[in-house]
């Protein structure tokens, strides 16, 4: 699976001839599963676009509530309305920027399995973490608190993206065998709870994926796609990485 993170980036007059091409390739034959994730101003025309492509939609985000007063927030069931398949969870822009904690994170999850959404939960370390030696303690904390709350099964529906933070937009890439340490670590952990959901599950990598790096992380046995945010915004990049995940 190959799921594009548009974040805050495009307007209509650069989105629609990217979504033409991504939708074009597709139809000529991408074998692996794509989703695009526009901002929400974007879901209904995208949605339309995508209908009977084969491409599913998804949001960025979504409300931690079912309904209510709520200014400014969009529901898992409003997202459901515009066809939406997947919702980011977790993204470490949020956490960091918007002040998600992990406890907020995992009430998210537990909405959009609840709104028959699938969550693509985002975890991953900062670089401090990473050289303290604390990655494995941190993806185990962001994870447990998400098993805690919606239990092992909430994840047979489910994406994790492993997003080491210091990755992310910055051009550094992990390695794959730093991602598939990573990868196999939150297999293992899933695993004490599922082995059937632990061996089902897809675990994408993200952080500065891009067409020259895709195919190499991609081969990993853990590594069950990626969550690409810069590189989808170009359709050239976005459909080699696409093919990459073969
Ligand atoms: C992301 O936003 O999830 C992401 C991985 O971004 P980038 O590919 O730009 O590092």
């Amino acid at each position: 699976m190959v799921a594009a993170n548009w974040k805050m980036n495009g307007t209509l007059v650069t989105i629609r001839p990217l979504l033409k091409k991504i939708i074009d390739e597709k139809q000529a034959g991408i074998r692996a599963e794509i989703a695009i994730c526009p901002p929400f101003v974007y879901l209904d025309e995208i949605s339309r676009q995508l209908d009977a492509t084969g491409i599913f939609l998804g949001a960025q985000n979504l409300s931690q509530h079912e309904s209510g007063a709520y200014t400014g927030e969009v529901s898992a069931k409003m997202l459901r309305d515009y066809n939406c398949r997947y919702v980011i969870v977790g993204h470490s822009e949020r956490r960091t920027l918007y002040g998600e904690t992990d406890e907020l994170v995992a009430n998210k999850f537990a909405c959009a399995v609840a709104g028959g959404l699938t969550p693509i939960l985002c975890i991953g370390e900062y670089l401090e973490e990473r050289e303290a030696g604390d990655t494995e303690s941190v993806i185990a904390r962001q994870l447990d608190t998400v098993i805690d709350k919606s239990g092992i099964s909430a994840f047979a529906n489910a994406v994790i993206a492993y997003e080491p933070v210091w990755a992310i937009g910055t051009g550094k890439t992990a390695t794959p065998e730093q991602a598939e340490e990573i990868h196999a670590f939150i297999r293992l952990r899933l695993a004490r709870h599922d082995d059937k959901v632990a061996d089902t599950i897809r675990i994408v990598y993200g952080g500065s994926i891009k067409a020259i790096n895709a195919e190499e992380l991609f081969t990993m046995a853990d590594i069950d796609g990626g969550l690409v945010g810069g590189a989808s915004l170009n359709a050239d990049d976005f459909l080699t990485i696409c093919h990459a995940a073969r």
